[in-house]
């Protein structure tokens, strides 16, 4: 079963255009699907449109945010809630072509769990958008080592265990193949077409891809170095304290062996701060490595609130999740 994600804010005119078009190329796989609009507190007449779409057609499921949570969570959302096989996730302005999935679901019988789609032709401004992109896909390949051009591109095809493996937050779903990456996951790209939004505005300026650069060290943090803070900061202090231990040894002989006077050494003090630090480092690990554990453990909480669920299971009105 196929499972298509899409998170919509305000996108009231995009909805049924985007709704038509995605039926006819869903319809014509011939495997059953699902297609799960995620209502992200939308203040205008998305919420109805959605409702009458899911009335007529119980293929189309709709999550209605209680507020506005941000793409991200709206995608998460709609994880959690899908019982395909394989997740597609797209935007709602019909920036993303649904003519496109039937490509991405072909290459990832080759073997693939996400295939990435690739903004070959972007169409949107070269300055504001496609520029601080260009400069972010390439920090975050470099970073994660995870090559793949269009890390912004919603259009993607996850295997669903994959999808599901993380609590996404911030802007962290584009992250999903660099993050996956740690597990094997085998992550690929092909280019999609794009095209003009629609109607509408888009909801993002330049200082997303800010906020975007930042989230890769957290992800890179996330990856490499949070699961044992222990390595990190021990690593420090281990050295630090070695050289502070052997820096003591040194001056102990000078006093002992060969009587010299070692109290007004700079050295001294040296030898001195080295070992503390090297001991302070050593405990700002452990204790680090106990707030990651309850960090973990204490996350239950999940990052948005459901006003409304349609055509799952029957159960329509559901405010706890
Ligand atoms: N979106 C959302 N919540 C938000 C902002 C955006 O669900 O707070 C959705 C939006 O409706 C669209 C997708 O995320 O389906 C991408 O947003 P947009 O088209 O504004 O971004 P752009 O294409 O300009 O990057
Ligand atoms: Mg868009």
């Amino acid at each position: 079963m196929i499972s298509v994600v899409i998170p919509a804010y305000n996108e009231e005119e995009n909805i049924p255009v985007l709704y038509e078009k995605l039926k006819k190329v869903l319809d014509s796989l011939g495997e059953d699907y699902e297609i799960i609009f995620v209502d992200d507190g939308s203040t205008d007449r998305t919420p109805e449109i959605l409702k009458e779409i899911a009335n007529k057609d119980k293929k189309v499921k709709v999550i209605r945010f209680r507020r506005n949570y941000g793409q991200t969570a709206a995608i998460y959302a709609g994880f959690e809630h899908a019982k395909g096989d394989v997740i597609i996730t797209m935007d709602a302005d019909l920036q993303n072509d649904p003519e496109d999935i039937p490509k991405l679901l072909e290459k990832m019988k080759e073997g693939y769990d996400i295939v990435s789609g690739w903004r070959k032709d972007r169409k949107d401004p070269f300055l504001s958008r496609k520029l601080p992109s260009k400069i972010a896909n390439w920090i975050i390949s470099k970073v994660t080592g995870v090559e793949l051009h269009d890390y912004g591109c919603t259009l993607k095809a996850y295997k669903a265990d994959i999808a599901k493996m993380y609590r996404l937050y911030g802007d962290m779903h584009r992250f999903l193949p660099a993050l996956a990456k740690r597990f094997g996951a085998k992550i690929t790209e092909i280019p999609v077409r794009h095209h003009p939004r629609l109607y509408g505005r888009s909801k993002y300026g330049i200082d997303r891809t800010i906020r975007v650069i930042l989230d890769i060290f957290l992800v890179k943090f996330l990856n490499e170095y949070i699961t044992r803070p222990l390595y990190v900061f021990g690593g420090i202090g281990f050295i630090l304290f070695t050289l502070g231990f052997l820096i003591g040894l040194y001056l102990t002989v000078l006093k002992l062996f060969f009587g010299e006077n070692i109290g007004n050494r700079p050295l001294l003090i040296l030898g001195v701060l080295l070992i503390l630090s090297g001991i302070q480092l050593i405990s700002t690990g452990i204790i680090a490595e106990l707030i990651v554990r309850t960090y973990y453990e204490s996350r239950g909480e999940k990052p948005y609130i459901i006003e409304e669920k349609i055509n799952f299971n029957g159960v329509d009105k559901d405010g706890s999740n």
